[in-house]
């Protein structure tokens, strides 16, 4: 009987906890799950601030997720280090992946907000190998740039940046 309402106070303590992260906002997503070794994953490359592993629903053979280590939702609010580091591994990645796949073409695509198709927000690239036989397609639909906007946003963005 005291087992039992010991493992009813550890549900209890630990459904409490996670209502305390949802509140505070420090819910995990599955990505660090991953990282953490919590959930299983098809790593295919970490070094301290990255991780790759192959996309549980992949839209073509080798889709790769690559993620820093630091939980940032979206790319606007990752460190410069991590960012720096994210970038450095990328080609060599890619190049692996290629070799391996014997893929020629690929898409890197990085989703940011949920209005975006981000559906985990922690930050990932999507390495994408494009086979000849591959059906899979990001659909775009291009307008003429307005030149007169251009102009005031490439300036306003420009300064914001400086
Ligand atoms: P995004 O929609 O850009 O946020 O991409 C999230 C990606 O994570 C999707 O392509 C999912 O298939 C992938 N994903 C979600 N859970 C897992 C998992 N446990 N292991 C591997 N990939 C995952």
């Amino acid at each position: 009987m005291l087992y039992r309402s010991n493992q009813w106070c550890q549900l209890l303590r630990q459904f409490l906890n996670r209502v305390n992260d949802i509140m505070a906002g420090n819910e995990k997503t599955i990505f660090s799950l991953i990282l953490s070794g919590n959930i299983p994953s098809h790593k295919i490359y970490e070094d301290e601030s990255v991780y790759a592993f192959l996309d549980i629903n992949p839209l073509s053979r080798g889709h790769t997720l690559v993620v820093p280590k630091e939980e940032s939702p979206t790319m606007d609010s990752l460190s410069e280090k991590a960012a720096a580091s994210l970038g450095q591994v990328l080609p060599k990645i890619c190049r692996a992946i290629m070799k391996i796949t014997g893929a020629n073409d690929y898409n890197i695509i990085q989703n940011n907000g949920e209005n975006a198709g981000q559906t985990v927000p922690h930050l990932h690239f999507h390495i994408i190998p494009k086979y000849p036989e591959s059906n899979h397609s990001f659909i775009w639909e291009p307008k003429p740039i307005d030149h007169s906007d251009a102009t005031e946003l490439s300036k306003a963005i420009l300064q914001e940046l400086e």
